[in-house]
């Protein structure tokens, strides 16, 4: 049967898992070696696409081009705040998309989010892929913050099919972390997961039972509130301090905020286990106001950033506050409390944790793992009939319509388990009213926001509250939205699965995946043509070490002297089908290479 890998897509990192063919769940390392790959898109001068670990390297050289933290702007409109905020704050370029949405341009093309992230989920695949060699790898449970609203969601699952994965399911991030937390052990307990990432906060209480029931009771979070505002907080008092003793805003220079990012983070995770680092950035401009050249030096200690950072850790405690109160349990209730996110590795953000629940939190899991193991257990569940797991999550928003004089309807309240659905009837407000606006609105903290709307037209004149309109809500496992509106008498129907207005066509990510199978044809190409130029490196030095001992014993006979000739015309043209990258002059003087080796190492090896 056909594995389903379980994927992180995190805003900092990704994570990929797997559940082997014993029923362990396995994180999959990288070809580095690495547990997780940085969530990182770069195109070079070159046009060459890099993702993870390299594009991380060069991310100073080449800020413009660059793309970090793209899970901020999945799924959101232009000019919304947040991505008005990132604006701001990024070093690449963010454009406005055709549907109001966001691009990022690279180079000299405009992506969307959702293809970046796409290419994200491709690396991942192929990350699997090597792991299993032969194995077509085309299934996947990826997880998204709880917080994350139906755009966002749909967004995600969209880029997955971008990357070619059949996305089985989206689940949520701490619910994830509770299964890999709870998985196999027969538990009858009450767990908050706390989860603090590059980019969001999600708090989430479950309750799990015996025979692998897990039951999410309430959930809440901030899609803009993670390690990046941190990192902010550190970058402005940086900046801020330069401007004073320099008065140069570094703000203007993107390479400079490129490294500046890269320094507070590093500071930021290095105050996790010391209380004083020094942040060294030397040249950081190159022409100051006369001309000279200006360097960054500063000692910052843990308290100063624990006091930048200190509203952003309690708000992180009130949400968890409003969500113990949504499920109607004081916090001496919660049993285990699991941490989850790089995040929760930082001293402040577990003392504040812990003081608040009145419990130390469970050291059981890894934090960087643990949600992808998740998603692979869940992959599993859904596609083995063997697995007794029941899952039941819960929608982070309520939805509902919006009616005469801008009043919220709900439909669905929040914390409701999903899949759900929920009808009412509503009745026209006008005489002779023959079409009717349906606006599916989301409830977002205080905030309500527009989902999607569609107009149910051709219904039957008549007094105004004499026609009725039944509208159903409906909300899929994955929390995907749908909503149908239906003339009751004549029974005419109108409905759509509501993705947000900032949406991709199915045109669009048809186009999307095209190209993304054309990289993937290339990346494969270009890959065995690099496995193919490193062999042949390997043989053509294993062959000039050997040269001398053999033309020692050999050069002699004509015969002898004939075969070092021939060796030597077969390394140069190794060397010269390197240096042109020709695939197949590589395996033609490849094969000619081995032959000689095996005969250079048989006269190596004969006695003298
Ligand atoms: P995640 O999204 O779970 O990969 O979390 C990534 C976030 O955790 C980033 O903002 C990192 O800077 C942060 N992080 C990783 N390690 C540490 C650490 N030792 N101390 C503080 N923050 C960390």
């Amino acid at each position: 049967m056909e594995r389903v890998i379980g994927i992180d897509l995190g805003t900092t990192n990704s994570c990929v898992a797997i559940v082997d063919d014993d029923g362990v769940p396995q994180v999959i390392p990288n070809r580095g070696g690495y547990k997780t790959t940085p969530s990182i898109v770069a195109i070079t001068e070159a046009g060459r696409r890099l993702v993870g670990h390299i594009a991380k390297r060069q991310a100073i050289t080449n800020a413009e081009n660059t793309v970090y933290t793209a899970k901020r702007l999945i799924g959101r409109k232009w000019d919304s705040a947040p991505v008005r905020s990132a604006r701001q704050s990024v070093s690449y370029t963010i454009e406005e998309g055709p549907h109001g949405d966001v691009r990022i341009r690279l180079r000299d093309q405009a992506y969307s989010v959702q293809e970046i992230s796409a290419m994200i989920l491709q690396e991942m695949k192929l990350v699997a892929e090597e792991a299993y060699p032969g194995e077509t790898i085309s299934r996947a449970v990826i997880t998204v913050p709880a917080y994350f609203n139906d755009g966002q969601r749909q967004a995600t699952k969209d880029a997955g099919q971008i990357a070619g994965l059949e996305v089985i399911r989206i689940i949520n991030e701490p619910t994830a972390a509770a299964l890999a937390y709870g998985y196999g052990k027969s538990l009858n307990k009450m767990v908050a997961v706390f989860d603090l990432g590059g980019g969001t906060f999600d708090i989430s209480i479950l309750e799990i039972g015996e025979g692998g029931v897990f039951k999410v009771v309430a959930t809440a979070g901030d899609t803009f509130l993670g390690g990046e505002d941190f990192d902010l907080r550190i970058m402005d008092w940086l900046i801020d301090g330069f401007k004073k003793e320099h008065g140069v805003d570094l703000r203007q220079d993107r390479m400079a905020l490129q490294r500046l990012k890269d320094a507070a983070e590093k500071a930021k995770c290095e105050l996790s286990a010391v209380s004083e680092v020094d942040i060294n950035l030397p040249f950081i401009i190159s022409h100051g106001p006369t001309n000279e050249a200006l360097h960054l030096q500063r000692q910052i200690d843990r308290a100063t950033v624990e006091n930048l950072c200190a509203d952003l850790v309690q708000r992180c405690i009130e949400i968890c506050q409003g969500t113990l109160k949504d499920a109607q349990l004081g916090a001496a209730e919660i049993d285990e409390v699991v941490l989850v996110g790089g995040m929760t590795r930082m001293p402040a953000v577990q003392k504040a944790c812990a003081a608040f629940f009145k419990r130390e939190p469970s050291k059981g899991v890894h934090p960087d793992e643990v949600v992808a193991v998740g998603a692979a257990i869940q992959g599993k569940a859904l596609t083995d009939e063997h697995e007794d797991l029941i899952l039941l999550d819960v929608t982070p928003h309520a939805l509902g319509l919006l009616t005469a004089g801008n009043n919220f309807d709900e439909l669905i309240a929040q914390n409701t388990t999903v899949p759900t659905s929920a009808t009412k009837t509503f009745t026209t407000s006008r005489d002779q009213q023959t079409a009717v606006k349906i606006l599916v609105m989301q409830r977002e903290g205080t905030e309500n926001q527009l989902l999607g709307e569609f107009l149910l037209t051709g219904l039957r004149s008549a007094p105004k509250g004499q026609v009725e309109i039944e509208v159903t809500f409906a909300i899929d496992s994955d929390g995907i939205v749908s909503v149908s509106a239906k003339d009751t008498e004549t029974g005419l129907e109108q409905s759509i699965q509501v993705t947000a207005s900032s949406g991709l066509t199915q045109e669009e990510i048809g186009q999307m995946m095209e190209s993304a199978e054309e990289y993937m044809i290339e990346r494969k190409e270009s890959d065995e043509l690099e496995g193919a130029k490193q062999q042949a490196e390997k043989l053509v030095s294993e062959v000039e070490k050997l040269f001398p001992q053999v033309e020692a014993v050999v050069s002699s006979s004509d015969f002898g002297r004939e075969a070092l000739a021939k060796a030597r015309d077969v390394i140069v043209k190794t060397k010269d089908a390197i240096e042109r990258r020709d695939a197949a002059q590589l395996k033609e003087q490849g094969e000619a290479l081995s032959r000689t080796l095996k005969m250079f190492k048989g006269v190596a090896s004969r006695p003298s």
